[in-house]
């Protein structure tokens, strides 16, 4: 089974020590789009300091 990638950063969902263990965050971005926890985190962290995401269009991989 191959694990999921995450299109913001292109590692492995939830994280590269553990790719396919659990399933990664939601962006905020759509609400709908799989990352990793990484990434889930940075967003959150955009969020709170007010400068909002970053666009789907500037991820590592498009969608
Ligand atoms: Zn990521």
């Amino acid at each position: 089974m191959t694990a999921p990638i995450c299109p913001r950063c292109g590692g492995a969902i939830p994280n590269d020590a553990t790719p396919g263990a659990y399933p990664g965050a939601l962006s905020r971005t759509d609400n709908e789009t799989e990352i990793c926890s990484e990434c889930g985190t940075r967003e959150a962290l955009e969020q709170f300091f007010g400068d909002g995401f970053m666009p789907q269009s500037e991820w590592l991989v498009k969608s």
